[in-house]
């Protein structure tokens, strides 16, 4: 079986050691062996990066439109096929992975254009004869450090921008979806790029990841992940003066009032709950819902949970996939111990689920008169659980949802206009819905969070510039006119 993983400098190498990535779908079905990199191949591909950029940044916006409009391209028109292939490889069902292939193939798409509308500002100086300009250059050389849940989503929202703004890239994909990371890597460098602009530098987090992040001569790193890796990337990064963005966990409330219509709220509930099998930082953890309608609400949640068909990520009725690993599953479990420890009612689910493959798979779980202040409220599970607070009014409910360490999505299902934007306003999130899932957001606008979900400039939209770019400002003496 072919063995790769590290693209460096322009070729892919086979690795110091090598993991074998299997489905969790069906663990008897072998993906492929990856090849895992060391710290001399990673100063390798840190040298021919640091030698590519400057190519990439003189090739001008045309260049660097026409690639990226090629990758995006050829990433739409193969949704299907790299989409099985994450549903294979990562547990969500294939139309799942086929819209995020798609919605990947349009983040390049839409930084091809961006590279193209890269324009500066022009100023009078406050002194006579001299004229200002501010125009945006390159970082340098970004770090990409990557999960497994949207394997190929969120690197290409990290990798567009930086190609767009003319950077190199070190990419660290998440060790348990390297056939997703292979399969981008290969259209990527593929084009007419410069060899080593782009780097897939596979490996452990702890020992290639960590290497890669400390490292001097990375000029800035995008983290997506956990807030415990997040927390050690940061101070590897504060003490090189490196550039930081993260996303990392939420704990997301959508907040259900007593003149929601409630097919809408309970299918925009189960539908952010439960979808990705709950593995999305997006995700609606927590429902608090208005004590006037709880009852009937829980009622028709529950009906909605059990409704759902689990399976084998790439069998065509399959709504939820297996959970992504073993580690997951017995870590979801858990939760489910210590949401009933805690005194919460689970009202169904919970349980693994034997399926005619051996796979991780666990059924949709509600837990019911949870408090704010539980465990299974306050940590991110990323896991199919979902918990109901019952709130006895709007500012209880406003001030359970904003009694989190995280902020990254927040919603309402009111059918007040008032209530909606007072929502709107005070919710202290990134990104607030209104009669809509927490999950679920557009590619051409920023997203972000507050609190311990981020940390540094927004993601995508035209905000990736306040990251990907750096700032001169040019002061020129035009000298005595003719
Ligand atoms: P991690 O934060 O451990 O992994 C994310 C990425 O960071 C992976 O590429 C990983 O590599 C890498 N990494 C791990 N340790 C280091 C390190 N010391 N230095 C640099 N890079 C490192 O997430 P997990 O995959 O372990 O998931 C654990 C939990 O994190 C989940 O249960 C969930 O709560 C949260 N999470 C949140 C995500 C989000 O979108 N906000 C996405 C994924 C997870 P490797 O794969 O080799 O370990």
């Amino acid at each position: 079986m072919q063995q790769t993983g590290i693209h460096i400098a322009g070729r892919w190498e086979a690795g110091i050691t090598s993991i074998e990535n299997r489905n969790p779908s069906d663990v008897s079905d072998l993906i492929g062996h990856y090849g895992q990199a060391n710290g001399d191949l990673l100063e390798e591909a840190l040298n021919s990066a640091r030698q590519a950029q400057p190519t990439w940044w003189a090739a001008g916006v045309q260049k660097r439109h026409d690639v990226l409009m090629a990758i995006g391209t050829e990433l739409m028109s193969r949704a299907t096929e790299i989409g099985e292939l994450i549903a294979r490889e990562e547990g969500k069902p294939a139309a799942e992975g086929k819209g995020e292939v798609y919605r990947a193939g349009q983040f390049f798409t839409w930084f091809a254009a961006e590279a193209l509308r890269n324009q500066g500002d022009l100023a009078e100086s406050v002194r006579p004869g001299v004229e200002i300009d501010v125009r945006r250059e390159p970082v340098g050389i970004v770090a990409i450090v990557s999960p497994w849940n949207f394997p190929v989503a969120t690197p290409a929202w990290k990798i567009a921008p930086a190609l767009a703004y003319g950077n190199a890239v070190l990419w660290k994909p998440a060790n348990l979806t390297l056939a997703s990371a292979v399969a981008l890597t290969e259209i990527i460098t593929r084009q007419d790029i410069p060899a080593g602009l782009f780097n897939l530098v596979s490996g452990p987090g702890r020992e290639v990841g960590q290497h890669l992040v400390e490292s001097p001569l990375i000029d800035a790193i995008s983290f997506t992940g956990s807030v415990s890796v997040g927390r050690s990337i940061a101070a590897s990064a504060i003490g090189n003066m490196t550039r930081l963005q993260m996303e990392m966990g939420s704990k997301n409330p959508l907040v259900i009032m007593d003149d929601a219509d409630l097919d809408l709220a309970v299918s925009c509930a189960a539908g952010a709950a439960f979808g990705g099998t709950g593995q999305k930082c997006t995700a609606a953890s927590r429902l608090i819902v208005h004590e006037s309608i709880h009852d009937a609400f829980v009622e028709r949640l529950v009906k909605a949970a059990e409704a759902f068909t689990v399976g084998h990520a790439l069998e065509a009725d399959t709504q939820l996939g297996p959970v992504v690993s073993d580690t997951q599953l017995q870590q979801n479990l858990a939760y489910i111990d210590t949401g009933k420890a805690e005194g919460a009612e689970l009202l169904c689910g919970g349980e693994r689920l034997e399926r005619a493959t051996d796979g991780y798979y666990m059924s949709p779980a509600v837990f019911s008169g949870t408090r704010n202040d539980m465990r299974i409220n306050r940590e991110e599970m990323f896991a199919p659980i979902t918990c109901v607070i019952k709130a006895g009014g709007y500012d209880e409910a406003l001030n359970m949802a904003n009694d989190t360490e995280f902020g990254l999505t927040a919603g309402i299902m009111t059918q007040s206009l008032a209530r909606a934007s007072h929502f709107r306003a005070n919710a202290r999130a990134g990104c607030v819905m209104v009669n809509l899932p927490t999950a679920g957001t557009d590619y051409h606008v920023p997203f972000g969070g507050r609190g311990a979900s981020s940390y540094g400039p927004r993601e995508q939209g035209s905000y990736a510039a306040e990251f990907y770019t750096v700032v001169k400002t040019a002061y020129v003496a035009a000298g005595e006119p003719l």
